[in-house]
């Protein structure tokens, strides 16, 4: 149902004239996040500048009991931003103060909608930075990083965005102020901040967040191998994790990806190489020195054809080049690409590779392979064109065919791009009913009216529909009856 002329004059008045969109064209441009099988536009855009803002908007939504979703940069992989039940696409990218940095406490304040590595630059002066490194850093939101709780290449060591907020301003469905944690870490009580960390925008709006800053590493060593197979360098992984290293980052590339960043960067990679590896080691000079040695040894067991070391900051960043301009590179082959984010054992990497290499050749698509190695976290990427439309059926079902894999196998649907309307479907296969109906009451308990990015995370017993929302693609395809 669109919203009323007279609240959309209210909106108006809470964040200023322009700072509502509502011509077709404006809000063709929120229709979707970086998933983009699944469109669904809004009904108004509304940028607010501040908790305040934030607040007078969910009182309103609140009283006309309209769907508000949060959005930081759109980055998602999800479809998490995506208003797939219309109403209000509330776009916090305006909201991008850096508010203080205490390098003697090692803490950072700012608002949700400055981007993650705008938090590392405003503390490199002091030496610090904020760990979690998603490879959409110089775009994604500290908020959008919350909602999702990010990971990134630097997982294996530093954890996920939640390991590095120690607190956070919410604003509820009804447009009350609360505090969750704070500036030191806090033990009592329930840990709310925990709950709000990776719940996707579906509770509340987060709008200021105190971050934990870290050193830098005295020292850090990065290096680059290539391999005749990914199996190999798979294998390679699980030798480093055996031997008692924990680097601070793994990450691996298979042939196609590297192929696609080689003719895009002309960086001088090996096209014929079967997979590229990348391991960086942090931490005091002398320990790092052992760890090289080890790291060295799985390399050459594993019959790895070449291995280049970085000898400084600049060829760090070209390897690392290698890696984080993955996605983008693949643009290259194919105009669309959907990104999976399953979980396997570390140990059922290469069993995965070749099922994965099996549900290609089964739906006669592309897929591209990265992989945070370390943490066994798979992103393959299924190439595709979307004016195809027998082309996009069989990408949705290859899809949903290596969610069920990573399951089958002992994983789980998401390491790090969470549920959003692209995995609901498949919440069933991981979580009991009970499991489920308990996540259906704590998302009641903060937002009783489902106000807060409604058709999200938790399936429903109208998910395959859900009346009185958009209808996804996706659910046409995968779903009978709806
Ligand atoms: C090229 C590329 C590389 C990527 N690499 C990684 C990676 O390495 N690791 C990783 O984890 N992800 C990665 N992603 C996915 C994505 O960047 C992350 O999920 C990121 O955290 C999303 O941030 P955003 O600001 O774009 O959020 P959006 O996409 O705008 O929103 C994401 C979710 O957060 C909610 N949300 C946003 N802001 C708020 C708020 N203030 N309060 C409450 N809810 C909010 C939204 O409702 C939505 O559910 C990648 C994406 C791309 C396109």
């Amino acid at each position: 149902m669109p919203i009323d002329a007279s609240i959309e004059t209210r909106l108006r008045s809470i964040v200023g004239d322009k700072y509502v969109l509502s011509s077709a064209v404006d809000l063709a441009v929120y229709e979707c996040d970086a998933e983009t099988l699944d469109i669904a536009t809004p009904d108004l855009v509304v940028l607010p500048k501040s908790t305040d803002e934030v607040a007078a908007v969910m009182a309103l939504a609140y009283e006309h009991r309209i769907p508000v979703s949060a959005r930081g940069a759109g980055t998602g992989l999800s479809g998490g931003a995506t208003t797939v039940m219309g109403g209000i696409s509330l776009v916090l990218s305006r909201m991008n103060k850096i508010l203080s940095i205490d390098a003697v406490d090692r803490v950072a304040v700012v608002q949700v909608g400055a981007t993650n590595v705008s938090v590392s630059e405003a503390a490199q002066r002091h030496s610090l930075y904020f760990a979690p490194d998603p490879s959409s850093q110089a775009a994604s939101t500290i908020g959008g990083n919350i909602a999702e709780n990010s990971g990134g290449p630097h997982t294996l060591k530093y954890g996920m965005t939640t390991n590095h907020v120690m607190g956070l301003k919410v604003v509820l469905s009804n447009g009350e102020v609360i505090t969750l944690g704070g500036r030191s870490r806090t033990k009592e009580g329930l840990d709310l901040l925990g709950v709000f960390i990776g719940s996707e925008g579906t509770i509340g709006i987060a709008t200021e967040a105190i971050l934990k800053l870290i050193p830098r590493a005295q020292a850090v060593e990065t290096m680059l191998a290539y391999f005749n197979t990914v199996e190999a360098a798979g294998q390679a992984v699980s030798d480093v994790i055996a031997s008692g290293v924990v680097p601070a980052a793994m990450e691996l590339v298979d042939q196609l990806t590297l192929n696609a960043v080689e003719d895009s960067w002309h960086m001088g990679l090996d096209r014929s190489a079967g997979a590229l590896l990348i391991i960086e080691l942090d931490g005091p000079r002398t320990g790092i020195t052992i760890q090289r040695k080890k790291v060295e040894s799985c390399i050459g067991t594993n019959n790895a054809t070449s291995v280049q070391w970085a000898n400084d900051a600049y060829e760090r960043a070209k390897i690392w080049k290698a890696r984080k301009s993955a996605f983008g590179a693949l643009g290259r082959i194919a105009p669309h690409g959907y990104v999976l984010d399953g979980v396997i054992p570390r140990s059922k990497l290469a069993l995965t590779i070749s099922e994965i290499a099996k549900i290609a050749a089964q739906y006669n698509l592309t897929i591209a392979n990265v992989y945070h190695a370390g943490d066994g976290n798979l992103h393959p990427c299924i190439l595709y064109h979307k004016d195809n439309a027998d082309e996009v059926k069989r990408v949705v079902q290859a899809g949903r065919d290596i969610l069920e894999l990573s399951v089958r196998l002992g994983g789980t649907l998401s390491g790090e791009h969470g549920i959003g309307i692209e995995k609901i479907l498949e919440m069933p296969t991981v979580f009991s009913e009970e499991s489920l109906e308990s996540m259906r009451w704590v998302k009641q308990s903060f937002d009783p009216e489902n106000i807060c990015n409604p058709g999200k995370v938790i399936p429903t017993p109208k998910s395959c529909g859900e009346s009185g929302g958009r209808p996804l693609l996706r659910h046409k395809l995968l779903t009978s009856g709806c």
